[in-house]
């Protein structure tokens, strides 16, 4: 395998290796569920879905492990502002974002903890923190002390000479200026709600929301990650927490490689409510485009570049998705058809294409070159069709070369039976992971899962075989 990617924390393109042979293990950092996600958002969650669906085919096995933050500094103002138990009010913006995933064909990630499931695992990691001189407590909050990780600041490479020693910031968010000591467990503050409050050994409380995110990638993917993705807004002061938490309760590695993706801007200008350029899913949709030509802007810009969302680009990728479409079907047509036996040129020019596309998506996922060379081949075959010259079976194979191509761009409408099948294949997978680590309530979890959605799995001695409940 050529795959090479690159690396945030060393700054340059590194070959990409699982530590597993064959198989990834991905966290990548998901909603805080507090409002509907805007495309900015949706940028970076369709790059990771067409960064599984390239690993996959590449013959890789993955197993993507997405955390829902619901338990922060905003979602608790969110549901004290509306006066809902949390998980009532989180309960709606996660069933809003799982929307907007489907409606942009992303294949599902292997689990969606919920931060407010994984409060024990959160503990255990602060308890290995302070056994190992890492915290403080200070007004029944435990904070992480940066003094005691020499290495803090790696990813991030933040200037750390103008970090006050025992400065402390409270917030889940907060600015590169303010390098601090960080909360890992709040304690109980007035006014607070139950419904945010865990009674627990490091007494009444929550966590911080970094800690969330070292809990749930350890919990599911073991104490080193392959690949662990973002935004790269998460890079300080997120990423860089979750290094010090992860390989200060553990003394190893945390991630192997972190890829983030630049941010999405309207119009050339940063996305702003206030400004009146900023856009959800449902916003863009009630203008007319189809979720598949969204989904088609969003992968269409290298990741590591700044997309510019505007609706002359959005209107580009729906003729690129309708191009696609029909050359579809007028090969489906031409497949059907008699005539003269294949051509050893067509075939290897289509050999040339599939490398070319394949050589793009290796190239750390450059879609603007996979596009590219895709779309050189549709050129040539839309113009051989025309002159008649494209015989049935060169047309059969130039067809299943366009759908084998979409199995990672996901935009022809056939896309979503293979996506379903893609996502079951990649759970029963997750769950023979977890079964081989013997965490049976990670394998339970996900069996339950797809139970809950009429997908039932049988364990046979040709391994796990799957049906839909009759
Ligand atoms: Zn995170």
């Amino acid at each position: 395998m050529s795959l090479r990617l690159f690396d945030t924390a060393a700054r340059s393109l590194v070959d990409f290796e699982p530590l597993v042979p064959g198989h990834v293990g991905l966290y990548t950092c998901g909603p805080t569920v507090y409002n509907r996600v805007h495309i900015g958002n949706l940028r970076t969650f369709v790059w990771e879905d067409v960064m599984c669906r390239v690993f996959r085919s590449l013959g890789l096995s993955v197993t993507q492990v997405m955390n829902l933050t619901d338990i922060d500094d905003k979602t608790i103002r969110g549901a004290v502002a509306e006066g809902l138990p949390l998980r009532e009010f989180t309960d709606r913006h996660i069933a809003t974002f799982f929307e907007d995933l489907k409606t942009l064909n992303v294949v599902p990630a292997a689990v969606y903890p919920r931060a407010t499931d994984h409060v024990p695992e959160m503990v255990e990691i602060v308890k290995k923190l302070t056994e190992r001189g890492h915290t403080y407590e200070s007004d029944g909050t435990i904070w992480f002390r940066i003094a005691s990780f020499p290495s803090y600041g790696k990813l991030s490479r933040v200037d750390l000479s103008s970090m006050k020693r025992g400065a402390r910031v409270a917030d889940d968010e907060y600015e590169k200026e303010d390098v601090r000591d960080f909360a890992v467990w709040k304690g109980a503050k007035e006014g607070e709600p139950d419904s945010a409050l865990w009674e627990t050994d490091l007494g009444k409380g929550r966590p911080g929301w970094h800690l969330e995110c070292s809990a749930m990638s350890m919990k599911y993917l073991g104490e080193t990650l392959d690949i662990h993705t973002g935004a790269v807004d998460n890079i300080f002061p997120h990423h860089e927490n979750e290094i010090a938490q992860s390989e200060g309760a553990t003394g190893k590695p945390f991630v192997r490689t972190w890829l983030h993706a630049e941010h999405l801007i309207v119009d050339g200008e940063k996305m702003a409510k206030s400004k009146g350029n900023f856009f959800t899913l449902p916003d863009v949709l009630a203008r007319g485009y189809s979720p598949r030509a969204i989904r088609y802007l969003l992968l269409s810009v290298p990741y590591r570049q700044k997309l510019n969302f505007t609706f002359d680009a959005l209107h580009g990728a729906a003729s690129a998705v309708e191009r696609l479409e029909s050359l579809d079907a007028r090969l489906g047509e031409r497949a059907g058809a008699a005539g003269a036996r294949a051509s050893e040129s067509f075939a290897a020019r289509l050999a040339e294409a599939r490398a070319a596309v394949k050589a793009g998506w290796e190239d750390d996922l450059n879609s603007a070159a996979a596009l590219g060379a895709l779309f050189g081949f549709v050129k040539e075959a839309n113009t051989s069709l025309e002159a008649g010259q494209l015989a049935p079976e060169d047309a059969a194979a130039a067809r299943a070369f366009l759908r084998e191509a979409d199995g990672v761009l996901g935009v022809l409408p056939e896309g979503a039976d293979a996506s379903l099948e893609a996502e079951v294949e990649a759970k029963i997978a997750a769950r023979q992971d977890a079964r081989k680590r013997r965490d049976f309530a990670a394998s339970d979890a996900i069996r339950d899962e797809l139970a809950s959605r009429g997908i039932l799995l049988e364990d046979t001695p040709q391994g796990v075989r799957w049906r839909r409940k009759g």
